[in-house]
């Protein structure tokens, strides 16, 4: 290594590291900050219905260094009218993609649109209170790799 490469890698340090995501098709991707205060694994009503899953899984980020890299025109919004819930999506594969809050200061990414491993601060479970019994069961159930023998 020479003095000129050490010197690029030492600047390079001193950059905010970023984390890249997209949806399932590849339509859209994204690029944030990788520094995230929190993880909420969130049980609401609403975050069931959107995912089709026992939780949503939101880290908070960064509003002002979310940039999209493609596929800008092709992200839909859908803005529940009497509850303060939002969910962005993949106008062809529906895929969960990441919006700002309404008052600018917060970028909500789904963690599962992330391509690596999230630097996250904190980890929370919201709206624990509605939480159906088969969501509570998930994270005690068997584990295998693969289908395993489920279909057998
Ligand atoms: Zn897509
Ligand atoms: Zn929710």
């Amino acid at each position: 290594m020479t003095q000129s490469d050490t010197a690029d890698t030492a600047g390079a340090n001193t950059q905010p590291e970023t984390i890249q995501g997209g949806c399932l098709c590849g339509q859209v991707s994204f690029q944030i900050e990788n520094r995230f205060d929190k993880l909420l694994l969130c049980h609401c009503a609403q975050c069931r219905k959107t995912t089709g899953s026992a939780h949503a899984s939101n880290l908070l980020g960064r509003a002002e260094t979310l940039v999209f890299l493609e596929g800008a025109d092709q992200v839909r919004e859908f803005r529940h009218p009497e509850r303060d819930f939002t969910k962005a999506f993949c106008s062809r594969c529906g895929g969960a993609l990441p919006y700002v809050t309404g008052d600018g200061s917060t970028c909500i990414v789904p963690a599962g649109a992330l391509n690596a491993e999230p630097e996250v601060a904190e980890l929370d479970n919201i709206f624990s209170e509605e939480q159906p019994g088969w969501s509570e069961q998930v994270s005690a159930a068997p584990r295998h790799v693969g289908f395993g023998s489920v279909f057998d």
